[in-house]
């Protein structure tokens, strides 16, 4: 398929204001959709609506027949079994799911929580609040000069009083990878629990949970062109079903009593009060829609236009890229522009309609130890081109005499 084509299976991206057209590099934020996805959530309540796993009659059957689709599509498209995978409505929830239920029934004072200093806050809250909680450690895992986490790092960190060591596959900033191997290998030496930060991983790459070895994974589907409200959480069947429940309500039950209950069967436990169906039927053809064009297209063609984007970006000397340059990175590239902030060289490229993302992230303890309060992330999706970039280029040159520097 060429640039153009996959450019015109996403609405959004066609539409032209002020004879322009969007160049959106914000997919880190979120995903543009395709018009499958649209109109799939719409044929789902033209065509199905009603309440899943409640009615017999025939639109309650077709609904939960969706949402249970959308489960068995995301199960195998990381090489899981249904009943393991759980929806939420996004990587955050699955985060704050996996702290006060696993957790609180695991972690105690004096124990360690371990994460990296990459992590997103969604990535990093529930664990902060967690450890406050039990009067337990949140411990970090820092990068070196060259981005790197180095193995002593890992050995010294990942200790025998660690009960859970939770990080990104890809960092949302950076666009690097935490070294998965070794930190998976050092938290089953201890008998630490994994958790994997997948919500830049899962939308770029073939992401298998046998392969990647890890005991969860979470992401969201707004990140991989399905709708927002949706998201997923794999877990180890032994560990999901030591679990207690977090949300409690409708449908998570097996049997209420006056003064107690029983719960509902994985991943049910999980998925307390009415779900969103519609969401599913966009997340099942998001899913349909990436394994049509091929993970490794997909994957290719990123890697093309961020390789592009990091050569062209260190052509204009008044900006500056952040991270390592001799390293494979994925998905995301931060800059700035020297001597602007980075929320105004944001707004001078939105009046050419390349649309970056300018602030911190959700990552403020990684941009502090960068030694920075903010800049610009420029992300990528299947539907970027070399074009995106030197348009982008061609607006960052612009930034400087703007504003009169
Ligand atoms: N983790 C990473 C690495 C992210 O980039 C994001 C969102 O940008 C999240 C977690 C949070 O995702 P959500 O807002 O969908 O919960």
């Amino acid at each position: 398929m060429t640039d153009a084509e996959i450019r015109s299976l996403f609405p959004e991206l066609m539409n032209e204001r002020d004879g322009r057209r969007m160049v959106y590099l914000d997919s880190a934020a979120t995903s543009q959709r395709p018009s499958e996805v649209i109109e799939a959530v719409g044929s789902f309540y033209a065509n199905d609506n009603a309440n899943p796993h409640r009615g017999t009659y025939l639109e309650a059957e077709k609904a939960t027949e969706v949402y249970e689709e959308a489960r068995n599509r995301t199960a195998s498209f990381i090489g899981a079994e249904s009943r393991d995978v759980i929806f939420t409505r996004n990587t955050s929830e699955a985060m704050n799911l996996l702290a006060y239920t696993w957790g609180a029934e695991n972690v105690g004072a004096g124990d360690r929580v371990v994460i990296t200093i990459m992590e997103h806050h969604s990535n990093l809250l529930p664990w902060q609040r967690l450890c406050r909680m039990k009067g337990a450690e949140l411990v970090y895992l820092y990068l070196n000069d060259s981005f790197e986490i180095t193995d002593s790092e890992i050995e010294e960190k990942i200790n025998a009083d660690t009960k859970l060591v939770a990080f990104t596959h890809v960092s949302n900033v950076l666009g690097v990878m935490p070294p998965v191997g070794k930190i998976i290998s050092r938290a089953k030496e201890t008998g630490a629990v994994t958790v994997m930060d997948c919500a830049q991983s899962v939308p770029h790459m073939k992401v298998d949970v046998n392969e990647l070895g890890a005991d969860f994974i979470a992401f969201s589907g707004h990140k991989m062109f399905a709708p927002f409200g949706i998201g997923a959480l794999w877990g180890r069947d032994e560990l999901l079903e030591s679990m207690p429940p977090f949300l409690s309500g409708g449908d998570m039950i097996e049997y209420v009593r006056e003064q107690d209950a029983t719960w509902a069967p994985l991943p049910q436990k999980f998925e307390a009060g009415t779900q969103d169906p519609g969401a599913a039927a966009g997340l099942l053809a998001a899913i349909s829609f990436m394994e049509r064009i091929g993970m490794d297209v997909i994957a290719q063609r990123e890697r093309d236009v961020y390789d592009y984007a990091l050569s062209r970006l260190s052509e204009l000397d008044h900006v500056e890229v952040y991270g390592p340059a001799d390293r494979e990175r994925f998905g995301a590239i931060p800059f700035n522009v020297k001597d602007v902030h980075p929320h105004d060289t944001a707004t001078v490229l939105s009046a050419d309609r390349v649309c970056v993302r300018a602030g911190h992230h959700c990552a403020q303890p990684l941009l502090k130890s960068m030694g920075l309060n903010s800049c610009c992330r420029i992300s990528f999706s299947v539907y970027n081109s070399r074009e995106d970039v030197d348009l982008l280029c061609d607006s960052l040159k612009k930034v400087r005499g703007r504003l009169g520097l």
